[in-house]
Protein backbone atom coordinates (compact mmCIF):
# COMPACT_ATOMS: atom_id res chain seq x y z
CA UNK A 1 0.00 0.00 0.00
CA UNK A 2 3.05 1.84 0.69
CA UNK A 3 3.36 3.36 -2.75
CA UNK A 4 -0.38 4.38 -2.85
CA UNK A 5 0.04 7.43 0.10
CA UNK A 6 1.04 11.02 -0.13
CA UNK A 7 1.49 11.90 3.08
CA UNK A 8 0.76 10.86 6.71
CA UNK A 9 -1.27 13.75 8.47
CA UNK A 10 -1.89 11.83 11.95
CA UNK A 11 0.60 9.17 13.26
CA UNK A 12 -0.29 6.51 15.20
CA UNK A 13 1.40 7.90 18.32
CA UNK A 14 -0.56 10.83 18.19
CA UNK A 15 -4.05 8.85 17.54
CA UNK A 16 -3.04 6.83 20.45
CA UNK A 17 -2.28 9.92 22.90
CA UNK A 18 -4.91 11.53 21.84
CA UNK A 19 -7.70 8.55 22.40
CA UNK A 20 -6.35 8.50 26.22
CA UNK A 21 -7.17 12.10 26.69
CA UNK A 22 -10.55 11.63 25.08
CA UNK A 23 -11.17 8.74 27.08
CA UNK A 24 -10.07 10.45 30.04
CA UNK A 25 -12.20 12.97 29.65
CA UNK A 26 -15.79 11.30 28.64
CA UNK A 27 -15.05 8.93 31.86
CA UNK A 28 -15.09 12.51 33.61
CA UNK A 29 -17.92 13.87 32.38
CA UNK A 30 -20.12 10.84 32.18
CA UNK A 31 -19.28 10.22 35.58
CA UNK A 32 -22.21 7.99 37.79
CA UNK A 33 -24.28 7.86 34.48
CA UNK A 34 -24.28 4.69 31.55
CA UNK A 35 -23.34 5.31 28.21
CA UNK A 36 -23.90 3.93 24.81
CA UNK A 37 -21.82 4.34 22.63
CA UNK A 38 -23.32 4.01 19.12
CA UNK A 39 -20.53 3.68 16.26
CA UNK A 40 -21.10 4.59 12.35
CA UNK A 41 -20.14 1.38 10.71
CA UNK A 42 -17.95 1.10 9.20
CA UNK A 43 -15.62 3.34 9.31
CA UNK A 44 -15.96 4.39 13.26
CA UNK A 45 -14.54 0.09 13.85
CA UNK A 46 -10.87 1.27 14.93
CA UNK A 47 -12.04 4.55 16.96
CA UNK A 48 -15.02 2.40 18.29
CA UNK A 49 -12.79 -0.25 19.45
CA UNK A 50 -9.75 1.76 21.03
CA UNK A 51 -11.41 4.36 22.83
CA UNK A 52 -14.05 2.00 24.73
CA UNK A 53 -11.14 0.03 26.14
CA UNK A 54 -9.64 3.25 27.38
CA UNK A 55 -12.89 3.55 29.18
CA UNK A 56 -13.11 3.25 33.08
CA UNK A 57 -16.96 3.27 32.08
CA UNK A 58 -19.30 -0.17 31.98
CA UNK A 59 -20.66 1.26 28.53
CA UNK A 60 -22.63 -0.63 26.07
CA UNK A 61 -22.06 -0.38 22.47
CA UNK A 62 -24.63 -0.23 19.29
CA UNK A 63 -23.76 0.07 15.80
CA UNK A 64 -25.95 1.92 13.17
CA UNK A 65 -24.37 1.69 9.42
CA UNK A 66 -25.60 5.16 7.11
CA UNK A 67 -24.58 5.62 3.54
CA UNK A 68 -23.64 9.06 2.83
CA UNK A 69 -20.74 8.80 0.52
CA UNK A 70 -21.17 6.41 -2.23
CA UNK A 71 -17.90 4.93 -3.48
CA UNK A 72 -16.52 8.70 -4.50
CA UNK A 73 -15.28 11.50 -2.43
CA UNK A 74 -17.84 14.13 -2.02
CA UNK A 75 -20.48 13.77 0.43
CA UNK A 76 -24.39 13.73 -1.00
CA UNK A 77 -26.34 15.11 1.97
CA UNK A 78 -28.52 12.22 1.45
CA UNK A 79 -28.78 9.83 4.51
CA UNK A 80 -30.23 6.35 4.42
CA UNK A 81 -30.32 3.71 7.02
CA UNK A 82 -28.65 0.56 6.08
CA UNK A 83 -28.20 -0.84 9.62
CA UNK A 84 -30.57 0.58 12.60
CA UNK A 85 -29.41 -0.02 16.36
CA UNK A 86 -30.32 -2.71 17.99
CA UNK A 87 -31.42 -0.99 20.98
CA UNK A 88 -33.80 1.46 22.28
CA UNK A 89 -32.61 4.77 22.89
CA UNK A 90 -35.25 6.01 24.96
CA UNK A 91 -34.23 8.11 28.15
CA UNK A 92 -30.29 6.57 27.56
CA UNK A 93 -27.66 8.77 27.22
CA UNK A 94 -25.93 8.56 23.93
CA UNK A 95 -22.34 8.92 22.82
CA UNK A 96 -21.83 8.60 18.93
CA UNK A 97 -19.00 7.79 17.56
CA UNK A 98 -17.28 8.72 14.47
CA UNK A 99 -14.59 8.81 11.97
CA UNK A 100 -14.91 11.99 10.75
CA UNK A 101 -17.26 14.60 10.88
CA UNK A 102 -16.69 16.65 7.23
CA UNK A 103 -19.84 18.45 6.15
CA UNK A 104 -21.46 17.49 9.07
CA UNK A 105 -24.49 16.54 6.90
CA UNK A 106 -24.47 12.94 8.06
CA UNK A 107 -24.30 14.17 12.18
CA UNK A 108 -26.12 16.46 12.10
CA UNK A 109 -29.44 13.98 10.85
CA UNK A 110 -28.09 11.50 12.97
CA UNK A 111 -27.79 13.41 16.10
CA UNK A 112 -32.12 14.48 15.17
CA UNK A 113 -32.83 11.16 14.34
CA UNK A 114 -31.57 9.67 17.63
CA UNK A 115 -32.77 13.03 20.06
CA UNK A 116 -36.42 11.66 17.79
CA UNK A 117 -35.85 8.44 19.42
CA UNK A 118 -35.97 10.07 23.09
CA UNK A 119 -32.17 9.57 23.97
CA UNK A 120 -32.27 11.47 27.28
CA UNK A 121 -28.56 12.93 25.44
CA UNK A 122 -27.28 12.81 22.71
CA UNK A 123 -23.00 14.09 22.19
CA UNK A 124 -20.87 12.82 19.76
CA UNK A 125 -16.77 12.16 20.01
CA UNK A 126 -15.06 12.17 16.74
CA UNK A 127 -11.48 10.96 15.57
CA UNK A 128 -11.39 13.51 12.79
CA UNK A 129 -12.75 16.92 11.81
CA UNK A 130 -12.50 19.10 9.01
CA UNK A 131 -13.42 22.26 10.29
CA UNK A 132 -13.28 24.36 6.98
CA UNK A 133 -16.00 21.85 5.31
CA UNK A 134 -18.66 22.37 7.68
CA UNK A 135 -22.36 23.17 5.90
CA UNK A 136 -24.03 22.81 8.97
CA UNK A 137 -23.36 23.73 12.57
CA UNK A 138 -23.16 20.64 14.44
CA UNK A 139 -21.73 20.46 18.07
CA UNK A 140 -18.89 17.77 18.49
CA UNK A 141 -17.83 17.57 22.36
CA UNK A 142 -14.76 15.48 21.72
CA UNK A 143 -12.48 15.74 18.52
CA UNK A 144 -9.26 13.92 18.11
CA UNK A 145 -7.93 16.06 15.40
CA UNK A 146 -8.96 19.09 13.10
CA UNK A 147 -7.44 18.36 9.49
CA UNK A 148 -7.68 20.41 6.42
CA UNK A 149 -10.17 19.59 4.05
CA UNK A 150 -8.21 16.69 1.99
CA UNK A 151 -9.73 13.49 1.44
CA UNK A 152 -8.53 10.76 3.59
CA UNK A 153 -7.59 7.51 4.83
CA UNK A 154 -6.34 4.96 7.29
CA UNK A 155 -7.71 4.43 10.79
CA UNK A 156 -11.48 2.93 9.83
CA UNK A 157 -11.62 5.64 6.54
CA UNK A 158 -11.47 3.71 3.46
CA UNK A 159 -10.94 4.81 -0.26
CA UNK A 160 -13.42 2.11 -2.07
CA UNK A 161 -13.21 -0.16 0.34
CA UNK A 162 -9.40 -0.25 0.69
CA UNK A 163 -6.79 1.23 3.46
CA UNK A 164 -9.20 0.90 6.23
CA UNK A 165 -6.58 -0.99 8.35
CA UNK A 166 -3.57 1.34 7.87
CA UNK A 167 -2.59 2.31 11.81
CA UNK A 168 -2.21 6.39 10.44
CA UNK A 169 -4.23 8.44 8.57
CA UNK A 170 -3.20 10.01 5.53
CA UNK A 171 -3.65 11.10 1.79
CA UNK A 172 -3.86 9.30 -1.30
CA UNK A 173 -1.60 9.80 -4.06
CA UNK A 174 -2.50 10.98 -7.43
CA UNK A 175 -2.52 8.32 -9.10
CA UNK A 176 -4.97 6.19 -7.19
CA UNK A 177 -7.83 8.20 -8.10
CA UNK A 178 -6.59 8.40 -11.91
P1 LIG B 1 -20.20 14.37 6.19
O1 LIG B 1 -21.64 14.06 6.10
O2 LIG B 1 -19.79 15.02 7.48
O3 LIG B 1 -19.75 15.18 5.01
O4 LIG B 1 -19.36 13.02 6.06
C1 LIG B 1 -19.93 11.82 6.32
C2 LIG B 1 -19.08 10.63 6.02
O5 LIG B 1 -18.31 10.85 4.85
C3 LIG B 1 -18.05 10.27 7.07
O6 LIG B 1 -18.60 9.54 8.14
C4 LIG B 1 -17.10 9.42 6.24
O7 LIG B 1 -17.60 8.12 6.14
C5 LIG B 1 -17.14 10.11 4.90
N1 LIG B 1 -15.99 11.00 4.75
C6 LIG B 1 -15.95 12.33 4.92
N2 LIG B 1 -14.70 12.80 4.69
C7 LIG B 1 -13.96 11.71 4.37
C8 LIG B 1 -12.56 11.53 4.06
O8 LIG B 1 -11.73 12.46 4.01
N3 LIG B 1 -12.16 10.26 3.81
C9 LIG B 1 -13.02 9.19 3.84
N4 LIG B 1 -12.50 8.00 3.58
N5 LIG B 1 -14.32 9.33 4.15
C10 LIG B 1 -14.77 10.58 4.41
Amino acid sequence: MGHDLEKVLVTEEQINARLTEMAAEIDADYAGRELLLVGVLKGAVMVMADLSRRLHHDVEMDWMAVSSYGSGTKSSGVVRILKDLDCDVTGRDVLIVEDIVDTGLTLSWLIANLRSRGAHSVEVATMLRKPGEARVPVEVAYVGFDIPGEFVVGYGLDYNQRYRTLPFVGTLAPHVYA
